[in-house]
């Protein structure tokens, strides 16, 4: 942790005398908390890539990041405030990422660290490579950079610190884990041919009915849908119940609900589709390859 200075804590218009000015402060709940938090930030011990690099690098001796109270890497996320994610985040990698980020207790931040992290860097649109870590997990400072100096990052992190700094537990919006009851675990997303986020399910579900019926299914291409036009889906015997984590793990490897698809009710006055999940397959694979 930093070492206590308790003028860095004077959040009154109380007046201290000089004399006393080392040795009393007059705070608030909110400025103490945020100190605390601050002040003794521990990152997640892991790397991704080469930016890892310059990660150790800030650790080591020359730019020192237990001048920040930050030097305590902890190997296990149970115990980390700071995921500093420090690389190319590839489709294999975001699903452990997000899970050790479920398994982080609150309060708990997110440090994008270089172009790769932040936006997919220069493999973004890569096949293997997701286009940046925010569209998983909420981030809260960006370092550009490919790689971004030891300096950079140190940067990026006193960005951090003023960031907690400027919170209010009064705003729930600021803290939302000082809410009541726990917060909602980020979606896992799942690993199969394309990776998905299970947020987008109705979209990727709307999108491979399209395909089955071998019409485009671009973003561009798929209208917005009016209620009336919004397939009922028949209801699955555990729905309510399962869990983001479950329902992973259920789906592997990966196919996008085809069940849920497959029992999609029939557009107004047609027959009820067939879904065929290998012709779909093929067909996203064809176009993919026709792009290219
Ligand atoms: S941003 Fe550059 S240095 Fe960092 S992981 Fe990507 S390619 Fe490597």
């Amino acid at each position: 942790m930093a070492q206590l200075d308790l003028r860095d804590l004077h959040a009154t218009e109380f007046p201290i005398p000089d004399e006393m000015q080392g040795n009393v402060a007059i705070t608030s709940l909110s400025k103490i908390y945020n100190w605390s938090r601050r002040s003794s930030m521990w990152p997640l011990l892991f790397g991704l890539a080469c930016c890892a690099i310059e990660m150790i690098a800030t650790a080591a001796a020359r730019y020192d990041l237990s001048r920040f109270g930050m030097e305590v890497m902890r190997a296990s996320p149970r115990q980390s405030d700071l995921m500093i994610v420090s690389g190319t985040v590839t489709k294999k990698m975001v699903v452990p990422i997000v899970r050790l980020y479920n398994q982080m207790p609150e309060p708990k931040y997110v440090l994008a660290m270089g172009a790769c992290a932040s936006g997919g860097g220069p493999f973004k649109e890569g096949y293997n490579v997701v286009s940046g870590i925010d569209q998983y997990i909420p981030v809260d400072v960006y370092v550009p950079g490919c790689p971004p100096t030891p300096q950079a990052l140190l940067h990026g992190l006193i960005s951090l610190q003023k960031k907690i700094d400027g919170q209010s537990l009064a705003n729930l919006d600021d803290v939302p884990w000082y809410g009541v009851g726990p917060s909602e675990p980020t979606p896992i997303p799942i690993l199969g041919p394309d990776i998905i986020d299970p947020r987008q399910m109705d979209l990727i579900r709307r999108q491979a009915q399209l395909a089955a019926a071998g019409k485009p299914f671009g973003m561009r291409e798929l209208p917005e849908l009016k209620p009336a036009d919004t397939p009922k889906i028949a209801p699955k015997a555990k729905a309510g119940t399962e869990t983001a984590a479950k329902s992973a793990a259920e789906a592997k490897p990966a196919a996008p609900a085809p069940s849920a698809v497959a029992e999609a009710a029939p557009a107004a006055g047609g027959a009820k589709p067939k879904f065929d999940k290998q012709a779909m397959l093929a067909k996203i694979r064809e176009k993919k390859a026709n792009k290219g």
